[in-house]
């Protein structure tokens, strides 16, 4: 999505450590009418998908999945990073990896909001490692939850998620894929879109 490269170019700040950093635009600061564009796409893109639902994990997936939300009228639930699970059976639980945090979370959803009936669009961020985004679907199949497919906003391309996620037979829309990034020079390179017919 030209309008979402473009972006990162100008504002995007690529550091040590395989980080780029979007909070200018994306995850502190948040400029709406860019996810309004992006929530648009999502919905062109998963127009045929029976969406009923969008899951995605606090904190930063929560604005780009609400403003995606508007454009195909379903409600959103995140799953949330808890302190310690309560083994009680109301929550379907899972752990996730924090790429940026480098720690393990315990990450939950309650029952009441996941169902054997809900047909689910996985949205966040980034995707990196595909630790995130593992961890949701795993919530997804807990609740025998069918997984329509997962759009994502910047996915870095170099690092091992989007394989990860689309070996396992799911689709994956990334609104921006980046090839490579250098923190030295500051240089990104996005992946072009495949060639028609290709
Ligand atoms: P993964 O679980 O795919 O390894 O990483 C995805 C999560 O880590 C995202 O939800 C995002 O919050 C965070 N993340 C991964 N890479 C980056 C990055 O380069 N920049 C920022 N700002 N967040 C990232």
């Amino acid at each position: 999505m030209k309008l979402l490269e473009d972006r990162i170019r100008k504002d995007g700040v690529v550091k040590e450590g395989n980080i780029l950093k979007v909070d200018s635009f994306l995850n502190h600061q948040m400029d709406v009418d860019l996810f309004n564009a992006m929530g648009e796409e999502f919905r062109r893109l998963f127009a045929e998908r029976p969406v009923n639902k969008i899951l995605t994990i606090e904190a930063s997936g929560i604005g780009i999945a609400v403003i995606a939300a508007q454009h195909f009228h379903v409600p959103v639930v995140f799953a949330k990073k808890a302190q310690s699970v309560n083994l009680d059976g109301e929550m379907y639980t899972t752990k996730i990896e924090s790429f940026t945090h480098k720690r393990t979370y315990d990450v939950i959803v309650s029952k009441k909001f996941l169902s054997s009936d809900d047909h689910i669009l996985v949205i966040d961020d980034f995707l990196a490692n595909g630790c995130a985004v593992n961890g949701l679907i795993d919530l997804i199949r807990s609740a025998g939850a069918t997984v329509e497919g997962v759009g994502i906003a910047i996915e870095k391309g170099f690092q091992t998620g989007g394989n990860l996620i689309r070996s396992k037979g799911i689709r994956v829309e990334s609104l921006a894929i980046i090839d490579s990034m250098d923190a030295k020079t500051g240089e990104i390179e996005f992946r072009k879109p495949a060639a028609a017919g290709s």
